[in-house]
Protein backbone atom coordinates (compact mmCIF):
# COMPACT_ATOMS: atom_id res chain seq x y z
CA UNK A 1 0.00 0.00 0.00
CA UNK A 2 1.30 3.86 -0.29
CA UNK A 3 0.95 5.96 2.80
CA UNK A 4 -2.08 8.09 2.71
CA UNK A 5 -4.31 10.35 5.13
CA UNK A 6 -7.90 10.24 4.70
CA UNK A 7 -10.81 12.73 5.93
CA UNK A 8 -14.02 12.72 5.46
CA UNK A 9 -16.05 15.17 7.20
CA UNK A 10 -19.52 14.77 5.74
CA UNK A 11 -22.15 13.57 8.16
CA UNK A 12 -24.59 10.72 6.09
CA UNK A 13 -28.07 10.45 7.28
CA UNK A 14 -28.99 7.43 5.98
CA UNK A 15 -32.86 5.69 5.09
CA UNK A 16 -36.23 5.81 5.33
CA UNK A 17 -37.97 9.25 6.46
CA UNK A 18 -34.87 10.70 7.23
CA UNK A 19 -35.37 14.16 5.91
CA UNK A 20 -37.24 14.80 9.43
CA UNK A 21 -33.59 15.76 10.47
CA UNK A 22 -32.98 18.72 7.88
CA UNK A 23 -34.67 21.35 10.09
CA UNK A 24 -31.96 20.42 12.48
CA UNK A 25 -29.07 20.06 10.66
CA UNK A 26 -29.59 23.30 8.71
CA UNK A 27 -30.05 25.26 12.07
CA UNK A 28 -26.60 25.52 12.97
CA UNK A 29 -25.25 27.35 9.86
CA UNK A 30 -28.35 30.00 9.43
CA UNK A 31 -31.32 31.71 8.28
CA UNK A 32 -30.74 32.40 4.98
CA UNK A 33 -30.86 29.53 2.87
CA UNK A 34 -30.13 29.51 -1.00
CA UNK A 35 -32.13 26.30 -2.45
CA UNK A 36 -30.79 24.63 -5.31
CA UNK A 37 -32.78 22.38 -7.34
CA UNK A 38 -32.90 21.11 -10.94
CA UNK A 39 -35.89 20.96 -13.46
CA UNK A 40 -38.29 20.25 -11.67
CA UNK A 41 -38.06 16.48 -10.80
CA UNK A 42 -38.62 17.39 -7.06
CA UNK A 43 -41.60 19.68 -7.75
CA UNK A 44 -43.48 16.62 -8.80
CA UNK A 45 -42.19 14.11 -6.98
CA UNK A 46 -43.42 16.13 -3.54
CA UNK A 47 -40.13 16.50 -1.90
CA UNK A 48 -39.57 20.29 -2.79
CA UNK A 49 -42.89 20.82 -0.71
CA UNK A 50 -41.57 18.66 2.08
CA UNK A 51 -37.94 20.21 2.34
CA UNK A 52 -40.03 23.91 2.38
CA UNK A 53 -42.02 22.57 5.02
CA UNK A 54 -38.74 21.39 6.87
CA UNK A 55 -37.21 25.08 6.11
CA UNK A 56 -40.07 26.61 7.76
CA UNK A 57 -39.61 25.24 10.87
CA UNK A 58 -36.94 27.15 11.50
CA UNK A 59 -38.60 30.36 9.91
CA UNK A 60 -35.52 30.19 7.92
CA UNK A 61 -35.20 32.86 4.75
CA UNK A 62 -35.38 30.93 1.51
CA UNK A 63 -33.92 31.75 -1.88
CA UNK A 64 -34.15 29.25 -4.53
CA UNK A 65 -31.79 28.70 -7.92
CA UNK A 66 -33.63 26.17 -9.78
CA UNK A 67 -33.22 24.67 -13.43
CA UNK A 68 -29.84 23.53 -12.94
CA UNK A 69 -28.89 20.99 -15.85
CA UNK A 70 -27.68 17.81 -16.06
CA UNK A 71 -23.76 18.43 -16.66
CA UNK A 72 -24.38 21.64 -15.07
CA UNK A 73 -23.18 25.05 -16.58
CA UNK A 74 -21.06 27.53 -15.54
CA UNK A 75 -23.69 30.41 -16.37
CA UNK A 76 -26.14 28.77 -13.96
CA UNK A 77 -23.18 28.35 -11.24
CA UNK A 78 -22.51 32.52 -11.81
CA UNK A 79 -26.32 32.77 -11.24
CA UNK A 80 -26.41 31.19 -7.90
CA UNK A 81 -23.19 33.16 -6.97
CA UNK A 82 -24.84 36.43 -7.68
CA UNK A 83 -28.07 35.69 -5.74
CA UNK A 84 -25.48 34.45 -2.70
CA UNK A 85 -23.50 37.40 -2.97
CA UNK A 86 -26.84 39.94 -3.05
CA UNK A 87 -28.59 38.35 -0.51
CA UNK A 88 -25.96 37.41 2.27
CA UNK A 89 -26.77 33.65 1.70
CA UNK A 90 -25.53 31.39 5.02
CA UNK A 91 -25.92 28.14 4.10
CA UNK A 92 -26.62 26.41 0.53
CA UNK A 93 -29.29 23.31 0.27
CA UNK A 94 -29.02 21.57 -3.08
CA UNK A 95 -31.67 18.85 -3.98
CA UNK A 96 -31.61 16.59 -6.43
CA UNK A 97 -28.80 14.37 -8.43
CA UNK A 98 -25.24 14.95 -9.09
CA UNK A 99 -25.69 18.04 -11.10
CA UNK A 100 -27.55 20.03 -8.49
CA UNK A 101 -25.27 18.90 -5.91
CA UNK A 102 -21.91 19.66 -8.20
CA UNK A 103 -23.12 22.99 -9.61
CA UNK A 104 -24.16 24.24 -5.43
CA UNK A 105 -20.39 23.15 -4.44
CA UNK A 106 -19.11 25.35 -7.20
CA UNK A 107 -22.05 28.34 -6.06
CA UNK A 108 -19.94 27.59 -2.48
CA UNK A 109 -16.56 28.48 -3.01
CA UNK A 110 -17.66 31.22 -6.01
CA UNK A 111 -19.72 33.41 -3.21
CA UNK A 112 -16.11 33.37 -0.85
CA UNK A 113 -14.21 34.28 -3.92
CA UNK A 114 -13.33 37.68 -5.25
CA UNK A 115 -12.73 36.45 -8.86
CA UNK A 116 -14.07 34.26 -11.65
CA UNK A 117 -15.06 30.98 -10.02
CA UNK A 118 -13.76 29.55 -13.56
CA UNK A 119 -9.96 30.31 -12.43
CA UNK A 120 -10.94 27.67 -9.84
CA UNK A 121 -12.58 24.90 -11.64
CA UNK A 122 -9.50 25.13 -14.45
CA UNK A 123 -7.38 25.13 -11.31
CA UNK A 124 -5.77 28.72 -12.46
CA UNK A 125 -6.97 30.01 -8.45
CA UNK A 126 -7.13 27.89 -5.44
CA UNK A 127 -10.65 28.07 -3.30
CA UNK A 128 -9.41 29.17 0.05
CA UNK A 129 -12.80 29.16 1.71
CA UNK A 130 -16.12 28.31 0.97
CA UNK A 131 -20.44 28.94 2.60
CA UNK A 132 -21.65 25.52 3.77
CA UNK A 133 -23.94 23.49 2.14
CA UNK A 134 -25.89 20.21 2.90
CA UNK A 135 -27.54 17.96 0.19
CA UNK A 136 -30.83 15.99 -0.12
CA UNK A 137 -30.19 13.24 -2.85
CA UNK A 138 -32.81 11.87 -5.37
CA UNK A 139 -30.63 10.13 -7.49
CA UNK A 140 -28.09 7.18 -7.00
CA UNK A 141 -24.71 7.86 -8.92
CA UNK A 142 -22.13 10.31 -8.49
CA UNK A 143 -21.18 9.68 -4.91
CA UNK A 144 -20.94 13.65 -5.19
CA UNK A 145 -23.24 13.89 -1.53
CA UNK A 146 -20.31 12.73 0.34
CA UNK A 147 -17.26 13.68 -1.38
CA UNK A 148 -15.28 17.10 -2.27
CA UNK A 149 -15.51 16.83 -6.12
CA UNK A 150 -17.82 18.58 -8.78
CA UNK A 151 -17.94 18.70 -12.44
CA UNK A 152 -18.67 21.79 -14.41
CA UNK A 153 -19.42 23.00 -18.18
CA UNK A 154 -18.58 26.20 -19.74
CA UNK A 155 -20.98 25.51 -22.42
CA UNK A 156 -19.86 29.08 -24.21
CA UNK A 157 -16.28 27.25 -24.73
CA UNK A 158 -17.58 23.67 -24.86
CA UNK A 159 -15.30 22.98 -22.06
CA UNK A 160 -15.81 20.17 -19.01
CA UNK A 161 -13.69 19.99 -15.91
CA UNK A 162 -13.83 17.83 -12.72
CA UNK A 163 -13.03 19.54 -9.76
CA UNK A 164 -12.78 19.98 -6.16
CA UNK A 165 -11.58 21.68 -2.50
CA UNK A 166 -12.09 20.27 1.12
CA UNK A 167 -14.28 23.04 1.56
CA UNK A 168 -16.93 21.83 -0.81
CA UNK A 169 -17.40 18.50 1.34
CA UNK A 170 -21.00 18.80 2.49
CA UNK A 171 -21.42 19.38 5.99
CA UNK A 172 -24.61 16.45 5.66
CA UNK A 173 -26.43 14.33 3.25
CA UNK A 174 -29.53 13.06 3.52
CA UNK A 175 -30.21 9.42 1.39
CA UNK A 176 -33.72 8.41 1.59
CA UNK A 177 -34.27 5.47 -0.77
CA UNK A 178 -37.92 6.43 -1.48
CA UNK A 179 -36.28 9.63 -2.55
CA UNK A 180 -35.07 7.68 -5.93
CA UNK A 181 -38.50 6.03 -6.64
CA UNK A 182 -39.30 8.39 -9.21
CA UNK A 183 -35.94 8.11 -10.84
CA UNK A 184 -36.62 6.92 -14.66
CA UNK A 185 -35.87 3.76 -16.28
CA UNK A 186 -32.59 5.15 -18.68
CA UNK A 187 -31.24 7.46 -15.43
CA UNK A 188 -31.40 4.65 -12.90
CA UNK A 189 -28.85 2.60 -15.80
CA UNK A 190 -26.99 5.80 -16.28
CA UNK A 191 -26.40 5.57 -11.78
CA UNK A 192 -25.69 1.63 -11.75
CA UNK A 193 -22.65 2.40 -14.59
CA UNK A 194 -21.56 5.37 -13.08
CA UNK A 195 -21.36 3.78 -9.69
CA UNK A 196 -19.63 0.77 -11.16
CA UNK A 197 -17.33 3.11 -13.86
CA UNK A 198 -15.81 4.66 -10.30
CA UNK A 199 -15.03 1.72 -8.88
CA UNK A 200 -13.44 0.24 -11.49
CA UNK A 201 -11.44 3.56 -12.19
CA UNK A 202 -10.09 3.08 -9.03
CA UNK A 203 -9.88 -0.74 -9.29
CA UNK A 204 -7.16 0.22 -11.97
CA UNK A 205 -3.91 1.17 -10.03
CA UNK A 206 -0.17 -0.54 -9.87
CA UNK A 207 -0.11 0.05 -5.83
CA UNK A 208 1.42 -2.85 -5.00
CA UNK A 209 -0.26 -5.13 -2.15
CA UNK A 210 -3.94 -3.63 -1.90
CA UNK A 211 -5.90 -6.79 -1.04
CA UNK A 212 -8.25 -5.16 0.81
CA UNK A 213 -8.61 -2.63 -1.68
CA UNK A 214 -9.26 -4.54 -4.16
CA UNK A 215 -11.67 -6.72 -2.50
CA UNK A 216 -13.72 -4.38 -1.61
CA UNK A 217 -13.88 -3.20 -5.03
CA UNK A 218 -15.04 -6.51 -6.19
CA UNK A 219 -17.68 -6.84 -3.71
CA UNK A 220 -19.17 -3.44 -4.78
CA UNK A 221 -19.02 -4.32 -8.37
CA UNK A 222 -20.65 -7.62 -7.40
CA UNK A 223 -23.35 -6.11 -5.48
CA UNK A 224 -24.73 -3.96 -8.35
CA UNK A 225 -24.54 -6.99 -10.78
CA UNK A 226 -26.71 -8.42 -8.44
CA UNK A 227 -28.62 -5.53 -7.78
CA UNK A 228 -29.20 -3.76 -10.51
CA UNK A 229 -30.93 -5.70 -12.94
CA UNK A 230 -33.63 -6.68 -10.56
CA UNK A 231 -33.75 -3.29 -9.88
CA UNK A 232 -34.98 -2.23 -13.28
CA UNK A 233 -37.35 -4.60 -13.14
CA UNK A 234 -38.85 -3.51 -9.78
CA UNK A 235 -38.05 0.67 -10.07
CA UNK A 236 -40.23 1.00 -6.75
CA UNK A 237 -38.11 -1.77 -4.67
CA UNK A 238 -36.77 -0.28 -1.44
CA UNK A 239 -34.18 -3.01 -0.86
CA UNK A 240 -32.85 -2.45 -4.10
CA UNK A 241 -33.14 1.44 -4.70
CA UNK A 242 -31.66 0.94 -0.48
CA UNK A 243 -28.23 -0.97 -1.65
CA UNK A 244 -27.92 0.65 -5.27
CA UNK A 245 -27.78 3.77 -3.48
CA UNK A 246 -25.35 3.05 -0.22
CA UNK A 247 -23.03 1.42 -3.02
CA UNK A 248 -22.98 5.03 -5.34
CA UNK A 249 -21.99 6.82 -1.65
CA UNK A 250 -19.27 4.69 -1.12
CA UNK A 251 -18.15 4.30 -4.78
CA UNK A 252 -16.81 7.50 -4.38
CA UNK A 253 -16.38 8.59 -0.78
CA UNK A 254 -12.88 7.57 -0.15
CA UNK A 255 -13.89 3.90 1.27
CA UNK A 256 -12.42 2.27 -1.96
CA UNK A 257 -9.36 5.17 -2.07
CA UNK A 258 -6.98 3.15 0.45
CA UNK A 259 -3.82 5.07 -0.76
CA UNK A 260 -3.98 4.15 -4.17
CA UNK A 261 -5.92 7.08 -6.35
CA UNK A 262 -6.93 4.76 -9.89
CA UNK A 263 -7.03 5.54 -12.99
CA UNK A 264 -9.42 8.38 -14.18
CA UNK A 265 -8.50 8.61 -17.39
CA UNK A 266 -12.44 7.22 -18.78
CA UNK A 267 -14.06 9.74 -16.80
CA UNK A 268 -11.41 12.46 -18.59
CA UNK A 269 -12.58 11.59 -22.09
CA UNK A 270 -16.34 11.27 -21.75
CA UNK A 271 -15.76 14.33 -20.00
CA UNK A 272 -14.94 15.85 -23.53
CA UNK A 273 -17.43 13.77 -25.32
CA UNK A 274 -20.01 16.01 -23.11
CA UNK A 275 -18.30 18.94 -23.45
CA UNK A 276 -19.25 18.69 -27.39
CA UNK A 277 -22.38 16.71 -27.31
CA UNK A 278 -24.23 17.02 -24.15
CA UNK A 279 -24.71 13.73 -23.43
CA UNK A 280 -25.27 11.76 -20.43
CA UNK A 281 -21.75 11.34 -18.40
CA UNK A 282 -22.58 7.54 -17.93
CA UNK A 283 -23.89 6.97 -21.40
CA UNK A 284 -20.48 7.79 -22.35
CA UNK A 285 -18.80 5.81 -19.61
CA UNK A 286 -20.73 3.04 -20.68
CA UNK A 287 -19.67 3.18 -24.58
CA UNK A 288 -16.03 4.34 -23.36
CA UNK A 289 -14.70 2.07 -20.22
CA UNK A 290 -14.66 -1.17 -22.66
CA UNK A 291 -12.53 0.65 -24.74
CA UNK A 292 -10.22 2.20 -22.41
CA UNK A 293 -9.85 -1.65 -20.74
CA UNK A 294 -8.69 -3.52 -24.02
CA UNK A 295 -6.92 -0.32 -25.05
CA UNK A 296 -4.66 -0.55 -21.68
CA UNK A 297 -4.54 -4.30 -20.94
CA UNK A 298 -1.54 -5.10 -21.27
CA UNK A 299 -0.24 -3.05 -18.35
CA UNK A 300 -1.23 -5.73 -15.99
CA UNK A 301 -2.71 -8.42 -17.30
CA UNK A 302 -3.44 -10.05 -14.21
CA UNK A 303 -5.39 -7.61 -12.59
CA UNK A 304 -7.65 -7.83 -15.88
CA UNK A 305 -7.54 -11.41 -15.04
CA UNK A 306 -8.25 -11.09 -11.05
CA UNK A 307 -11.76 -9.13 -12.44
CA UNK A 308 -12.98 -11.79 -14.99
CA UNK A 309 -12.08 -14.60 -12.64
CA UNK A 310 -13.42 -12.98 -9.12
CA UNK A 311 -16.53 -10.14 -10.36
CA UNK A 312 -17.54 -11.95 -13.41
CA UNK A 313 -16.60 -15.60 -12.94
CA UNK A 314 -14.94 -16.57 -15.82
CA UNK A 315 -13.58 -20.03 -16.05
CA UNK A 316 -10.17 -19.38 -16.64
CA UNK A 317 -9.79 -23.21 -17.54
CA UNK A 318 -7.69 -23.99 -21.11
CA UNK A 319 -7.19 -20.08 -21.49
CA UNK A 320 -4.15 -18.15 -21.32
CA UNK A 321 -4.35 -15.46 -19.00
CA UNK A 322 -5.32 -12.38 -21.93
CA UNK A 323 -8.26 -14.82 -23.07
CA UNK A 324 -9.22 -14.93 -19.69
CA UNK A 325 -8.80 -11.31 -19.11
CA UNK A 326 -10.48 -10.31 -22.22
CA UNK A 327 -13.37 -12.25 -21.58
CA UNK A 328 -13.85 -10.14 -18.13
CA UNK A 329 -13.68 -6.84 -20.38
CA UNK A 330 -16.72 -8.52 -22.79
CA UNK A 331 -18.76 -10.20 -19.83
CA UNK A 332 -18.40 -6.00 -18.58
CA UNK A 333 -19.58 -4.88 -21.89
CA UNK A 334 -22.29 -7.76 -22.27
CA UNK A 335 -23.63 -6.94 -18.75
CA UNK A 336 -23.95 -2.91 -19.61
CA UNK A 337 -25.66 -3.35 -22.68
CA UNK A 338 -27.70 -6.43 -21.50
CA UNK A 339 -29.06 -3.35 -18.90
CA UNK A 340 -29.83 -1.02 -21.99
CA UNK A 341 -26.61 1.12 -21.99
CA UNK A 342 -25.50 2.22 -25.03
CA UNK A 343 -22.89 0.33 -26.61
CA UNK A 344 -21.10 2.94 -29.34
CA UNK A 345 -21.04 6.77 -29.92
CA UNK A 346 -23.32 6.24 -32.82
CA UNK A 347 -26.27 5.64 -30.15
CA UNK A 348 -26.34 9.23 -29.57
CA UNK A 349 -25.91 9.78 -33.17
CA UNK A 350 -22.01 10.94 -33.08
CA UNK A 351 -19.97 9.95 -35.68
CA UNK A 352 -15.87 11.01 -36.32
CA UNK A 353 -16.91 14.70 -37.57
CA UNK A 354 -15.60 16.08 -33.78
CA UNK A 355 -13.30 13.46 -32.93
CA UNK A 356 -10.17 15.92 -33.47
CA UNK A 357 -11.73 18.24 -31.03
CA UNK A 358 -12.69 15.78 -28.27
CA UNK A 359 -9.02 14.95 -28.91
CA UNK A 360 -7.47 18.09 -28.07
CA UNK A 361 -10.37 18.85 -25.38
CA UNK A 362 -9.34 15.73 -23.51
CA UNK A 363 -5.60 16.77 -23.80
CA UNK A 364 -6.12 20.36 -22.85
CA UNK A 365 -4.12 19.73 -19.26
CA UNK A 366 -1.74 17.45 -21.55
CA UNK A 367 -1.32 13.27 -21.27
CA UNK A 368 -3.60 11.75 -17.87
CA UNK A 369 -4.44 8.60 -16.65
CA UNK A 370 -2.39 7.00 -13.29
CA UNK A 371 -2.83 3.28 -14.67
CA UNK A 372 -1.34 4.05 -18.23
CA UNK A 373 -1.05 7.96 -19.09
CA UNK A 374 -2.49 8.56 -22.29
CA UNK A 375 -1.29 10.61 -25.24
CA UNK A 376 -3.28 12.13 -27.72
CA UNK A 377 -2.89 9.33 -29.93
CA UNK A 378 -4.03 6.90 -27.54
CA UNK A 379 -7.39 8.85 -26.86
CA UNK A 380 -7.83 9.17 -30.79
CA UNK A 381 -8.11 5.65 -30.72
CA UNK A 382 -10.24 5.04 -27.62
CA UNK A 383 -12.83 7.75 -29.62
CA UNK A 384 -12.58 5.76 -32.76
CA UNK A 385 -13.12 2.16 -31.14
CA UNK A 386 -15.77 3.98 -29.35
CA UNK A 387 -17.44 5.16 -32.32
P1 LIG B 1 -28.23 14.48 -12.85
O1 LIG B 1 -27.65 15.16 -14.02
O2 LIG B 1 -28.12 15.14 -11.52
O3 LIG B 1 -29.78 14.18 -13.10
C1 LIG B 1 -30.18 13.55 -14.29
C2 LIG B 1 -31.69 13.65 -14.48
O4 LIG B 1 -32.35 12.91 -13.47
C3 LIG B 1 -32.21 15.07 -14.40
O5 LIG B 1 -33.01 15.29 -15.52
C4 LIG B 1 -33.02 15.10 -13.11
O6 LIG B 1 -34.18 15.90 -13.21
C5 LIG B 1 -33.45 13.66 -12.98
N1 LIG B 1 -33.74 13.27 -11.61
C6 LIG B 1 -32.95 13.40 -10.51
N2 LIG B 1 -33.57 12.89 -9.43
C7 LIG B 1 -34.78 12.42 -9.85
C8 LIG B 1 -35.87 11.78 -9.20
N3 LIG B 1 -35.83 11.46 -7.90
N4 LIG B 1 -36.96 11.46 -9.95
C9 LIG B 1 -37.00 11.74 -11.28
N5 LIG B 1 -35.99 12.33 -11.95
C10 LIG B 1 -34.89 12.67 -11.24
O7 LIG B 1 -27.62 13.00 -12.79
P2 LIG B 1 -26.34 12.46 -12.04
O8 LIG B 1 -25.96 11.25 -12.79
O9 LIG B 1 -26.57 12.34 -10.58
O10 LIG B 1 -25.23 13.59 -12.27
C11 LIG B 1 -24.50 13.69 -13.46
C12 LIG B 1 -23.45 14.77 -13.34
O11 LIG B 1 -22.54 14.49 -12.26
C13 LIG B 1 -22.58 14.88 -14.60
O12 LIG B 1 -22.31 16.24 -14.87
C14 LIG B 1 -21.31 14.15 -14.19
O13 LIG B 1 -20.19 14.56 -14.94
C15 LIG B 1 -21.20 14.52 -12.74
N6 LIG B 1 -20.38 13.62 -11.89
C16 LIG B 1 -19.93 14.10 -10.72
C17 LIG B 1 -19.17 13.33 -9.86
C18 LIG B 1 -18.69 13.87 -8.54
O14 LIG B 1 -18.03 13.18 -7.79
N7 LIG B 1 -18.99 15.11 -8.21
C19 LIG B 1 -18.86 12.01 -10.21
C20 LIG B 1 -19.34 11.51 -11.43
C21 LIG B 1 -20.10 12.32 -12.24
P3 LIG B 1 -34.33 17.35 -12.49
O15 LIG B 1 -33.27 18.19 -13.06
O16 LIG B 1 -35.71 17.75 -12.88
O17 LIG B 1 -34.19 17.12 -11.02
FE1 LIG C 1 -18.81 9.56 -12.83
Amino acid sequence: MNSFEQHNPTKLIFGKGTLSNLSKEVAQYGKKILLVYGGGSIKRTGIYENVLNELKKINAEVHELAGVEPNPRLSTVEKGIAICKENDIDFLLAVGGGSVIDATKAIAVGAKFDGNVWDIITKKAVAEDALPLGTVLTLAATGSEMNSGSVITNWETHEKYGWGTPHVFPKFSILDPTHTFSVPKDQTIYGIVDIMSHTLELYFHHVENTPLKDRFCESLLQTMIETGPKLLEDLESFDHRETVMICGTVALNQTLLLGALGDWATHNIEHSVSAVYDIPHAGGLAIIFPNWMEHVIDENVPRFKQLATRVFGINPEGKTDKEVALAGIDALRTFWSSLGAPKTLADYNIDDEKLDVMVEKAMANGPFGRFKVLESDDVKQILTKSL
